[in-house]
């Protein structure tokens, strides 16, 4: 006699902010679905809907509340988790309607908010848990969030008053992660945190063991043992500390991805120091140079705010300068915005609407030179690129090199690359170049 299994009920999830959010997206997703949850695609079919929000800006904050609005009027059965859950007296006041309110982080909150609105019977014959979790990003590569919080005190941020100060995990925790994601088909590993370079600071680096070997929690021994594992590793959010040249060499041997992500934010020693930014080093250029002459394929992303309160005309030439000699890869700029409860919101000299959208532009057009020619610089060479998307229709496929993470940075489109499948690592002939992407055709190894 056939069984009839009851149907498990069906969780909706909106992830909104940062890659981190997304880490936290993912776990709560895999506990529900080890609890047999299914999940729904649409509003329609969700039995309730899980918001992840972003707190960081105010525009973040505005686009988290109309999130939630959203889900109400779709769907009516609306959870709210994430950074804005901090701030469950702005949502109540709009959506009194929400069923239950949970900060960053708080997996088992929100986890119990979903057992109470949508209780479920966990059955032997529907509960499979996939090898790696469940995830949110595509198989082949996956974030690693190898610490959480912060402890600087960056002058136009409130991560440390939302996620507290930095709390490390272990080493052999991450790393065995790290492991069943790349046996379970991720290639590429994303490196993740709010400051990669402090990572194991608050554990005194505290070495644990790991298939026989004592790797302490610090970021060198950790990019090793995760290069080691064959997948790409990139390293996202890292400040250039001293200790940072010695990942260098890593790169240069492939072990490791060339790639550093490190969020500079401004260049003017006067500005930086009203930002209180960590590892404020005047000798900066000198240490990318030399990085450049260890690994010469080393790609540099940054991001840059203008506009931070008293940045004067001769700050913002110096930050202009300054980008002729870095020469990055790729750069982010961001008007400064005042976010609610951050220090520089205090400060004297705000910089005039007109003024900071000007030299957002002249910041942009500047950057974006560089990276057309970096670029240009590349065609004719033959670069090893990942592939995310194949179009079964037009027979050509889109991927990224290592100088490019997904989601932020450009893609190396392909034609006649039709039998390939996400995932893939090819090598790829460099036809042509745009400001930010590159073209090309998959060639045999
Ligand atoms: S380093 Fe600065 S900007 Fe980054 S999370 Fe910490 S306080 Fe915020």
């Amino acid at each position: 006699m056939a069984t009839t299994l009851p149907s498990a009920p069906k969780i909706g999830m909106v992830s909104l902010g940062c890659p981190k959010a997304l880490v936290d997206s993912e776990r709560i997703l895999t506990k529900l679905r080890a609890e047999g949850y299914g999940l729904s695609a649409d509003y329609a079919g969700a039995d309730v809907v899980l918001v992840n929000t972003c707190g960081f800006l105010d525009s973040a904050k505005e686009e988290s509340l109309e999130a939630i609005g959203e889900a109400i009027a779709e769907n009516g059965r609306v959870i709210v988790t994430g950074c804005m859950g901090n701030e469950a007296d702005v949502i109540r006041a709009r959506f009194p309607q929400v069923l239950a309110i949970s900060g960053p982080h708080q997996y088992e909150a929100v986890v119990d908010a979903v057992h109470e609105a949508a209780p479920h019977t966990p059955s032997p014959f529907l509960d499979l848990v996939p090898e790696a979790g469940l995830k949110l990003t595509p198989r082949h590569y996956s974030y690693l969030k190898i610490s959480e919080g912060c402890n600087h005190r960056c002058a136009f941020c409130i991560i440390p008053s939302i996620r507290g100060d930095l709390v490390s995990r272990r080493p052999d925790a991450i790393l065995r992660e790290a492991e069943k994601l790349v046996a379970a088909g991720t290639r590429e590993l994303l490196v993740i945190s709010q400051d990669t370079s402090a990572y194991g600071i608050d554990i005194r680096h505290q070495p644990r063991e790991w298939h026989g070997r004592e790797v302490r929690a610090h970021m060198t021994d950790l990019a090793r043992e995760l290069g080691s594992l064959g997948a790409w590793v990139r390293l996202h959010y890292v400040y250039p500390y001293p200790h940072v040249d010695n990942v260098i060499p890593l790169m240069a041997e492939g072990l490791i991805t060339p790639y550093l992500d490190i969020p500079f934010q401004h260049a003017s020693p006067s500005v930086l120091r009203a930002m209180k930014r960590p590892a404020n080093d005047a000798k900066v250029l000198e240490r990318i140079k030399s990085w450049r002459a260890i690994c010469p394929d080393i790609a540099i992303r940054s991001t840059f705010v203008v506009g931070f309160p008293g940045e004067t005309e001769a700050d913002f030439e110096y930050l202009m300068d300054w980008l002729d000699e870095a020469q990055l890869d790729r750069v982010g700029a961001f008007r400064f915005e005042p976010v609610q409860g951050a220090a520089a919101n205090d400060l004297p000299d705000p910089v005039p609407e007109p003024i900071k959208e000007e030299r957002y532009v002249r910041l942009m057009e500047k950057t974006a030179a560089i990276s057309a020619a970096k670029l240009r610089g590349k065609v004719g060479r033959t670069l090893d690129v990942i592939i995310d998307l194949v179009d079964d229709e037009t027979g050509g496929a889109t991927g990224r090199s290592q100088a490019d993470a997904p989601e932020i940075d450009g893609e190396v489109h392909l034609r006649d690359a039709g039998h390939l499948a996400a995932g893939d690592i090819i090598h790829v002939e460099i036809e042509d170049a745009d400001e930010h992407d590159l073209f090309g055709v998959p060639v045999q190894s």
